[in-house]
């Protein structure tokens, strides 16, 4: 094959065994696990924001922002449970720039994989100190999931990867609630393909084994809007496309329905600032129509501790360097909007 060997990767063992979960970080997880499966079980009310920067590309910003964020979930506990989005690794359109942290622990350096995995790790783990919450991150690479799997409370597929096989396969051996967006194409069907797949079980090969899955029933929704063949972005946020996902998961009978909106991304047409307007539309929605209020779950929200986004050298602490966030201060006033309305 057409490459050169850069190194060896450490191994997960390797990598648990020097950044290992401490006693009452295991409890937390537990707690926050429970609490989680209780809203996609539908024994909880409460609703669910994944909500943090695009990439999680500094330590000490990420760490900043979901530390803010776990004084702000004391605020809202009976209403809300609020998931940090510390997304290590980055699916880019043509493969070009940053891909996350696990390829470049420093955006600015020469990528470093073997550095990175020990990055995320460290970041995840200092996150869930400082803030006491877990975190969400997106499974980009399957193999990888070993890394975090004891830290992780939830899992994103991208939308370039939730019709890919071994995301299915992977996402039906977690235990995390697997959140399979729409690809960006917006066919539903696919979404609804890839829910279907991880809740079942499957014999597949994972690291070198072949495994049998146990399927994994949080897997669910994310609408994240689409891009037409003309590249145009088109929402899918609205009252009437959330009846039709009502009703094609009824018509799969698949139990406890449930999705997420992104309220970024092609909903926003990647107007950060949009973002508080959907959120409340949804919200309307979900006021009008029971059906929506039991489909409808919470929010996958882009925000950092400064608003919009950066080029890597501008060093701006805390604003994204991939997708534009909204601020912190916008940020916590919609978190406290949605609280009063849920
Ligand atoms: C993201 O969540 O930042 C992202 C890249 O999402 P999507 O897979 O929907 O493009
Ligand atoms: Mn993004």
């Amino acid at each position: 094959m057409n490459f050169s060997i850069l190194g060896p990767i450490p191994s997960a063992e390797e990598i648990l065994r020097r950044y290992p979960l401490s006693q009452s970080l295991r409890t937390l997880k537990h707690e926050r696990d429970e609490a989680i499966r209780a809203v996609f079980n539908e024994q909880s009310d409460r609703l669910i924001l994944v909500v943090g920067p695009c990439s999680a590309d500094l330590e000490d910003s990420v760490c900043a922002y979901s530390e803010r964020l776990g004084r702000l979930q004391e605020r809202v506990a009976d209403r809300l449970i609020l998931i940090p989005r510390i997304y290590t690794n980055k699916p880019r359109t043509d493969c070009s720039g940053y891909k996350g942290i696990l390829h470049q622990p420093d955006p600015e350096k020469e990528p470093d994989i073997a550095g990175g995995l020990l990055a995320l790790r460290h970041m995840h783990i200092r996150s869930m100190e400082q803030s006491g919450l877990t975190a969400a991150d997106e499974m980009l690479y399957p193999e990888n999931h070993v890394y975090l799997d004891d830290v992780l409370s939830y899992v994103a597929i991208g939308a370039r990867s939730v019709e890919n096989q071994q995301h299915r396969l992977t996402a039906s051996a977690i235990s995390q609630p697997a959140g399979m967006k729409n690809p960006t194409s917006g066919d539903l069907s696919v979404m609804l393909h890839a829910i279907y797949a991880a809740r079942q079980s499957h014999v597949f090969t994972y690291q070198g084994q072949a495994v049998k899955t146990a399927g994994n029933p949080l897997a669910h929704a994310v609408l994240r809007g689409a891009v037409n063949k003309y590249g145009q972005n088109q929402p899918n946020y609205h009252f009437e496309d959330l009846k039709i996902l009502a009703a094609m998961f009824d018509e799969r009978q698949i139990e406890h329905p449930a999705c997420l909106i992104d309220t970024n991304h092609a909903n926003s047409n990647k107007q950060f600032d949009e973002q508080p307007r959907i959120a409340l539309e949804v919200m309307h929605s979900r006021r009008h129509s029971p059906e929506i209020r039991q489909l409808v779950k919470g929010f996958m929200i882009e925000s950092y501790l400064e608003e919009g986004c950066q080029s890597v050298n501008q060093h701006v602490f805390g604003r994204s360097i991939t997708d534009p966030c909204m601020g912190w201060t916008s940020s916590e006033d919609l978190i406290l909007r949605i609280a009063d309305l849920a």
